[in-house]
């Protein structure tokens, strides 16, 4: 799960608004490639940086609170800063000491796609009603919005309908409008903007068109506009369903970055969730 986020994220990341031509010429699955403003090849971003601070808050104890999020997300940047936040917030991390601190400081209203793009792991919380309301206190650390609690919900039930449900793909649309009322649309053609539910139809829209990571990934980044959050979601998912071929090419999973929190700490993440969590267990044996 984090390993396959971390993968769409660092392969999307070299992307992220980056302008047609270098979509045609670079998105060939070949390796990754470096974002001009500093991002280097092979270099994750926030996207699964909030996702290891969400898992980390699963695996620690029964607290889903807006404060265990909050600290969650000041503890893993401060021990790893790195590119890729948007400017305000990274701002306000460089400022804050603890979750507290970020909470005092921040004005939570964002319609953007920053509570979506962390949200797969929390999928792995069997109760759904406990689901949604973790949803909601991850969300409003950053983006106490109608939309911005909307679309953490709708990732973490996709997840949860995969993981728990054994939902086949084409079944997630139906499913999410049953409990949430929102039609995931599965025709986004167009660039996608940091928007949190134009986020959600491209994640969707992929999600259905494909069903091996190599083409899914290409077409992720095919929409261009913030593609590493859309390939981040979307490979998270994939990763929860056996209609889902695992064809990472070998140029990407090993070149994913190494070090502390590289591709060893996300293996081991991901084992630890699946200890917590044994619904995952089936999903690691297609990693290795
Ligand atoms: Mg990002």
């Amino acid at each position: 799960m984090l390993l396959e986020i971390a993968i769409g994220d660092a392969y999307g990341a070299g992307f992220e608004f980056c302008g047609r031509e270098k979509i045609m010429r670079s998105n060939t699955l070949e390796s990754y490639v470096p974002h001009e403003l500093g991002i280097q090849a092979g270099c994750y971003t926030d996207d699964t940086q909030m996702s290891i601070a969400v898992a980390e808050v699963l695996l620690a104890n029964s607290d889903y609170s807006s404060d265990a999020f909050a600290d969650a997300y000041v503890r893993c940047y401060k021990r790893d800063q790195r590119q890729g936040y948007a400017k305000g917030l990274q701002g306000l991390l460089d400022l804050c000491v603890n979750g507290a601190d970020l909470r005092q400081r921040i004005s939570p209203e964002s319609r953007r796609n920053g509570a979506a793009m962390r949200s797969v792991p929390l999928g792995l919380i069997a109760d759904k009603n406990v689901l949604a309301q973790a949803a909601s206190e991850q969300a409003m650390v950053t983006h106490n919005t109608a939309e911005g609690i909307l679309s953490s919900h709708v990732v973490a039930l996709m997840s949860h309908a995969l993981l728990y449900d054994k939902a086949k793909l084409v079944e997630l649309p139906d499913f999410i409008l049953e409990i949430t009322g929102f039609i995931l649309r599965g025709d986004w053609a167009a660039e996608v903007e940091c928007d949190a539910l134009q986020t959600l139809h491209a994640v969707n829209t992929a999600l259905q068109a494909n069903r091996c990571m190599s083409t899914l990934l290409l077409d992720c980044v095919n929409f261009g506009g913030d593609v590493d959050s859309v390939a981040a979601i979307a490979m998270g998912l994939a990763s929860l369903t056996p209609e889902y071929v695992v064809d990472i090419p070998a140029s990407l999973v090993n070149g994913l970055e190494a070090g502390k929190f590289g591709s060893s700490y996300l293996r081991k993440l991901d084992v630890a969730l699946a200890g917590r969590y044994p619904v995952l267990s089936a999903h690691l044996v297609r990693q290795s």
